[in-house]
């Protein structure tokens, strides 16, 4: 097995439980470093409503299988027998009370239980196949194994070890790779948009954002460089990198309506945005928009195209802020290669690719992690 995050322990526990022999290989020298950096320390490591429709894949339907037999229950009762506390966040998100280190050390138990062998730090060379079994080369000798399962994860924060291992082994064994790109990761301002709001770094509006199909209601966040905050990690990931996204400022008014019961008002539209909006992010958005001027004096139409500006404020990134940023990789290994019952390549038996690697990236809010445990769990049972 070649990867120890959290799809690689989980996968050789569940191996080594059923008598399986297995051998985790990590480069890095530290194990689950992304687990360790996950929540803000405290790993949220699973959705409690984790389904199929909270992941992007080309094939939609490739993590039914999976997420079925090994669930956030299954996840949350291996927790709770390790007697790590966790509460529930919000939307459904679960975090350790203490800390994700907890989640790191119940692994490393569960892989001691299942009498897992490890190489780390340990690099891989190369692998070849001969007959029946993988060979991998290593400076601390070469492995054979009947099954290798690749958990190489993706390409994210390539400063705690993140490689472009699996997609190249996949290439290498015959396999198509979704072309990859960073994804749950901020975007940046369009060089006028930064001149115009940049100054509002660190402000924060409670939003609707709609793009590539899928809206979200989340808090979005203005930076120093761009947008961030839950709302445009979310829709970061269906970004095509050219349509404006859409964001709703008053989700909770119909703001034609709202606006109309101040119509003859002498307040100021930025003033009384400031009821529901920020302040200082009100007058910014009313000073670009040219209607930084008393109600009365907007009239009727004016009023209407103000509505609709605050219902749709369309805004195109110039781009995202990278891998280096993002939480995860979307894109990767083709789902058509392997069985989702098993993430065993259809054609290379007892090839096996699991977690982030593979083209099935989830949403912000547990559900990567969640991924991982349920294909690393799959593999488990079949390698
Ligand atoms: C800052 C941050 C916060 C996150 N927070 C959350 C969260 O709270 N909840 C959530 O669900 N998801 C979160 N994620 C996403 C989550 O961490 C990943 O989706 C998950 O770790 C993927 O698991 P994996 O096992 O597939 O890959 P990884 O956990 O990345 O593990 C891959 C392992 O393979 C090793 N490796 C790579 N190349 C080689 C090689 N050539 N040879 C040997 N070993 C190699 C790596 O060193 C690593 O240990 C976060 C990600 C980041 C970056």
């Amino acid at each position: 097995m070649i990867g120890a995050g959290a799809a690689g322990m989980m996968c050789a526990a569940t191996a080594g439980q059923r008598g399986r022999s297995v051998l985790l290989i990590e480069h890095y020298e530290r194990v689950g470093e992304k687990i360790r950096i996950s929540g803000g320390g405290r790993c949220n490591f699973t959705n409690a409503g984790a389904g199929p429709a909270n992941y992007l894949s080309r094939n939609p339907d490739f993590c039914r299988s999976a997420l079925a037999r090994y669930g956030p229950r299954d996840f949350v009762a291996l927790v709770e027998r390790h007697g790590i506390r966790w509460h529930e966040k919000k939307l459904g998100q679960l975090f350790c009370d203490q800390s994700a280190v907890d989640v790191i050390r119940m692994l490393r138990a569960e892989c001691d239980r299942g009498r897992v062998a490890w190489r780390q730090p340990c690099p891989v060379d190369g692998v070849t196949r001969s007959g029946e079994r993988f060979e991998v080369a290593t400076p601390q000798g070469a492995v054979r194994a009947s099954s290798l399962v690749v958990a190489t994860g993706g390409l994210t924060v390539p400063a705690i070890g993140a490689t472009p291992f699996g997609y190249r082994l996949a290439g290498q064994f015959g396999l198509s790779v979704v072309p990859t790109r960073p994804a749950l990761v901020p975007l940046a301002f369009a060089p006028d948009a930064l001149a115009r709001y940049g100054d509002l770094s660190g402000v924060s509006v409670d939003v609707a954002i709609s793009c590539g199909g899928a809206r979200f209601r989340e808090n979005l966040l203005v930076t120093h460089r761009g947008l961030s905050g839950p709302a445009i990690l979310q829709v970061s990931s269906y970004w095509d990198g050219r349509e404006p996204l859409a964001i709703d400022l008053l989700p909770d008014v119909d703001a034609r309506d709202w606006l109309a019961e101040h119509a003859h008002s002498d307040a100021r539209l930025d003033t009384l945005l400031a009821q529901r909006l920020p302040k200082r992010f009100a007058r910014q958005w009313c000073a670009t928009h040219g209607v930084a001027r008393p109600m009365r004096e907007l009239g009727e139409a004016g009023l209407g195209r103000i509505a609709a500006d605050l219902a749709c404020w369309r805004v195109l990134p110039s781009g995202t802020l990278g891998y280096a940023k993002a939480e995860v990789t979307a894109g990767g290994v083709d789902t058509r290669a392997l069985s989702s019952r098993t993430m065993a390549v259809r054609d290379v038996p007892g090839l096996y690719f699991i977690g982030e690697v593979v083209d099935v990236t989830g949403w912000l809010g547990g559900y990567n992690f969640q991924w991982a445990w349920s294909s690393g769990h799959a593999a488990g049972e079949a390698a």
